[in-house]
């Protein structure tokens, strides 16, 4: 009998549940992928995979409720995605599901199988459960050879889908050499990094417009560890520009120290010609706490290349780490003001479980976290110092943008939303610290 897989994506399809469901239907599953699990769907599945790419869903209501139904209603439910860096944590929200850890592709099929054959689920590699309220936990599985053809279960109505200005993040590589302590990608993927080859790629990207997507941006932490060099990097660009056309393709996010002519060049020339420089902080010793391997004057270098070569620069900040200073905030502020940088992006240190980050906020006192401290203007310490980063981007950008009343009101209520979600993410951590000891590795 054919096995009736429902895929769940809350709130947008992302290029993991993608995954997901691609994977589930090569291994021979007839699969529905939805943003939520509507009845009908539900009562015409046999087995129901939550792919959660957001900590955050771990502590929404409706996700919890989604879940809980599933399994109300007879179904096996297996939860994947960045969370299950921490399956213990899962476990501890959704109770009664597997968690399916790491790349779908290595651990899904012999989970399936397990599932399918009334074989013994504890038996697989990379999944975590718990029996009799005792955890099982069988390692972490091994990762996956991206060489291999992997088809993508694609939705429809992916033009009417808007990520960042994107209808689609694709994927050309996984793992990232660095070791930002805030970041996912080098532990859930590795610190080797795989690509895809070119033809794959391709493929998918003419899939996905099938299904109307037109706008891409390349996702996997930092775009231009694509290849062996910048050689392959630039013919993956031009391949894709040439496919979606130029102005419908994003590479966005990069490290400011892996910069050189002939990648911004790339990036000038078959893309949008932007770069989402990962700035973080505007202070040394803020960059040297999150391990971030640069330092300032490297992002004054790769801002300098990019006016020179022609590509313009939005900068990507981290406000609220622990430890910040208010010193460290106005060393920000004066290298928004130095730069002048095409668009800034402001970011609440969000702690991620199974991050060095994820870990060091259960470990701190609450004064040395300023999420949870209080604020003047906003809720937290965080908020207040987010909103005064924002305000100054507004003014030094190169394009300054006038504080109007909209404005204004429109970036306190940016603002409020993230300082509640971390503030919230943060403080659900440090009710489950015994659960992270030892989880960033
Ligand atoms: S933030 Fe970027 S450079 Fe740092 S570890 Fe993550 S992907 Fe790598």
């Amino acid at each position: 009998m054919t096995l009736r897989i429902l895929v769940v994506s809350p709130d947008y399809y992302t290029y993991g549940a993608m995954v997901v469901g691609g994977v589930c239907e090569r291994w021979g599953a007839r699969v529905r992928l939805r943003r939520t699990p509507d009845p009908k769907a539900l009562r015409t599945s046999d087995l129901v995979i939550f792919s959660l790419h957001s900590t955050h869903h771990l502590l929404r209501k409706d996700v919890i409720e989604a879940v809980r139904k599933a399994i109300d209603a007879g179904r096996r439910v297996i939860v994947g995605g960045p969370v299950s860096q921490v399956p213990e944590l899962v476990l501890e929200r959704l109770s009664g599901v597997i968690v399916a850890k790491g790349e779908a592709e290595t651990v899904l099929p012999p989970l399936l199988d397990a599932l399918r054959e009334g074989g013994d689920p504890e038996e697989v590699e990379g999944i975590a459960l718990k029996h009799d309220g005792d955890l099982v936990d069988t390692g972490w599985p091994p990762p996956a050879d991206l060489e291999e053809p992997r088809p993508l279960k694609v939705p429809r109505g992916l033009d009417r889908q808007d990520i960042r200005g994107a209808n689609v993040y694709i994927e050309t590589h996984r793992g990232c050499a660095g070791a930002c302590t805030f970041c996912q990608v080098p532990r859930f993927f590795g610190r080797e990094v795989r690509w895809k080859p070119l033809d794959a790629i391709l493929e998918e990207v003419r899939a996905l417009m099938r299904a109307g997507a037109r706008r891409f941006a390349i996702s996997g932490g930092t775009v231009n560890m694509y290849g062996d060099d910048e050689e392959d990097f630039a013919r993956l660009l031009a391949a894709l520009s040439d496919l979606v056309g130029r102005q419908n393709l994003s590479a966005p996010d990069v490290r400011a120290d892996l910069l050189n002519e002939r990648v911004l060049e790339a990036i000038r020339d078959h893309t949008i010609g932007w770069i989402f420089l990962g700035v973080e902080s505007g202070s040394d010793r803020m960059l040297r706490r999150m391990k971030k391997g640069i330092t300032t004057d490297d992002v004054r270098e790769a801002v300098w290349l990019a006016r020179r070569v022609g590509v313009r620069v939005a900068a990507s900040l981290i406000v609220g780490y622990p430890g910040e200073r208010e010193e460290d905030v106005e060393a920000t502020e004066e290298l928004l003001a130095e730069l002048a940088f095409d668009d800034a992006f402001i970011n609440v240190a969000e702690p991620i479980p199974g991050t060095e980050l994820g870990r060091l906020v259960t470990e701190l006192p609450e004064e040395e976290i300023p999420v949870l401290r209080p604020g003047k203007r906003m809720e937290t310490l965080a908020g207040d110092r987010a909103l005064q980063l924002q305000l100054t981007a507004f003014t030094t950008l190169s394009r300054p943008v006038p504080l109007t009343d909209d404005v204004y009101r429109e970036a306190v209520k940016g603002v409020r939303e993230e300082e509640r979600k971390v503030a919230r993410i943060t403080r659900f951590l440090r009710e489950h610290a015994h659960l992270l000891r030892g989880t960033a590795h």
